[in-house]
């Protein structure tokens, strides 16, 4: 049976600082070639790769109070821990295997800091933050926050090793986040020589991440630690082979398939959708967040 190919391997570019605590290798859009219209519907993916973050005494580093609409934030925590408040009275702590579903929807204002327990502490931080688009029809409807605990999410046992799901289902388990349209969200972590297959209908998108150690895609195309893989719409199926311990993160969604207009912290389908959302930011209609 045919797979999936490699359509794109993309090594992570120089990182860059989200507020000033993130430290955040851009993958989606960005100048890789993962334009939001090939990823749709990931309109955009940063990855914080392991850093070391010194134990502190001061004000916990991140991004303060800023506004999103039209789409939903995903962050995924490998490594340390981010706490969360957004002006829909959404907010609370994840931790290394958590992740925390934010529907910005019709516009919220949030921050985002390492925890209280996390900047005195110290350690490795290591995160993905995913924006997922929503169609037209759900760009202007509830906020909503959903956090999501390592312990909600099935684990399915793979040859040496498990699949973890997020969103979407594998093997007939479903993850417990709640999605507008399809998306499938799952971590493969593989000892050496663990293998896992995954098919998800050939419109989708697919991407994997190599969050941790290194892998072979079909049994034959390399994938290194850190390199994003964007997979082809010539089949179905594909799998991960384990060249050591790894940990994989699989993304796929059916495309939304409608016009993406992009500003800053909006998305949505038109030019005048954006200048509305400035204007409502403008005059404090995302609502109210102290710093
Ligand atoms: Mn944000």
């Amino acid at each position: 049976m045919e797979n999936r190919k490699i359509e794109r391997l993309v090594t992570p570019a120089e990182f860059h600082y989200v507020g000033d605590g993130f430290k955040v290798h851009n993958f989606v859009p960005g100048d890789l070639g993962l334009d939001q219209r090939r990823m749709d519907p990931f309109v955009m993916l940063d990855y914080n790769a392991p850093m070391e973050v010194r134990p502190s005494e001061g004000k916990p580093k991140g991004v303060g109070p800023h506004p999103h609409r039209g789409f939903e934030t995903v962050t995924i925590a490998y490594k340390g821990n981010v706490a969360h408040h957004d002006s829909h009275g959404g907010g609370g702590v994840i931790g290394e295997g958590d992740v925390q579903w934010m529907t910005a929807a019709s516009g919220v204002l949030h921050k985002e800091y390492y925890s209280e327990e996390f900047n005195r502490a110290g350690g490795v931080f290591q995160m993905v933050q995913l924006w997922v688009n929503l169609p037209a029809k759900n760009k202007m409807s509830m906020p909503k926050y959903q956090s999501i605990e390592n312990g909600k999410m099935p684990k399915v046992n793979v040859q040496n090793g498990l699949v973890e799901v997020v969103a979407g289902e594998y093997q007939g388990k479903k993850g417990p986040a709640f999605t507008f349209t399809p998306i499938y969200m799952l971590n493969a972590k593989l000892q050496s020589g663990g293998k896992a297959d995954f098919d998800f209908p050939e419109s989708y998108t697919v991407a994997v991440l190599a969050i941790e150690g290194k892998a072979t895609i079909n049994g034959e195309s390399k994938i290194e630690t850190h390199q994003l893989a964007l997979l082809d719409r010539s089949a179905t199926g594909f799998s991960i082979s384990a060249e050591d311990d790894a940990v994989f993160l699989i993304l796929a969604g059916e495309p939304i398939n409608e016009p993406i207009a992009s500003y800053g912290p909006f998305v949505m389908n038109t030019k005048e959708e954006i200048m509305q959302a400035m204007q409502d930011f403008n005059v404090g209609k995302f609502g109210e967040l102290e710093d």
